[in-house]
C-alpha cells in the first residue's frame, strides 16, 4: 500500500492510453506501462480503529482537511492522503527510479490497484459520513452537542 515501482525503463511508446485487463497481459509487458501511476499519487497509513465518539472526532478532524480521506481493509483503519509524489514525471514515470524509497522497490503490481474494479471495504471522504457512521455504530453521543453552545 502507497508508493509505486515504475521503470524508467518501460517502454515510453507503450502507453498508449489502452488499458488491458491484468489477465490479459502479453508476455512482457508490464502492468504498469498501462496505469497513470495510481500508486505515486497517494500515501496511506493505520490508525486505530475508532471505538468511542471521541476516536471517532479525531477521524472527523483528519477529513477535514483537503485530500485526506479513511477508509478500511481487512479490518484495518487507515488514512489515505491524496497527494502526488514530488518524483513523479508528468509522463506518469519515475524521475528519481534510482533513489526511490525501499517501499517503492519491495512493492508489486501482484495486488496493486491498477484494477478500477477495486472498491475499499469503507471509505470516507467528508467529517459527515464519519458522523454518520458513528451515530449507526455507537451508542448515543452523551454530554455534548457536536455543536459548541452558542455564547
Ligand atoms: S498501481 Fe500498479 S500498475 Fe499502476 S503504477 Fe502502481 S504498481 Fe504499476
Ligand atoms: S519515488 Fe518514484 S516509484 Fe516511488 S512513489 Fe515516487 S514516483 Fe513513485
Amino acid at each position: 500500500m502507497a508508493a509505486t515501482r515504475i521503470s524508467d525503463t518501460r517502454p515510453r511508446e507503450r502507453i498508449t492510453g489502452r488499458k488491458p485487463r491484468r489477465e490479459d497481459l502479453q508476455p512482457g509487458e508490464v502492468l504498469c506501462q498501462y496505469c497513470s501511476a495510481k500508486c505515486c499519487r497517494y500515501f496511506a497509513l493505520p490508525i486505530d480503529e475508532p471505538k468511542s465518539w471521541k476516536d471517532f472526532e479525531y477521524i472527523r478532524w483528519y477529513l477535514l482537511h483537503d485530500r485526506a480521506t479513511v477508509f478500511t481493509e481487512d479490518g484495518t483503519w487507515y488514512l489515505l492522503v491524496h497527494t502526488k509524489c514530488r518524483h513523479l514525471g508528468d509522463d506518469n514515470l519515475c524521475k528519481g527510479y534510482e533513489t526511490r524509497p525501499q517501499i517503492c522497490r519491495e512493492y508489486s503490481t501482484d495486488k496493486c490497484e491498477y484494477d478500477d474494479t477495486w472498491v475499499y471495504d469503507r471509505y470516507f471522504e467528508t467529517p459527515e459520513q464519519v458522523e454518520e457512521y458513528a451515530e449507526a455504530v455507537l451508542p448515543p453521543r452523551k454530554g455534548r452537542d457536536i455543536r459548541t453552545p452558542k455564547p
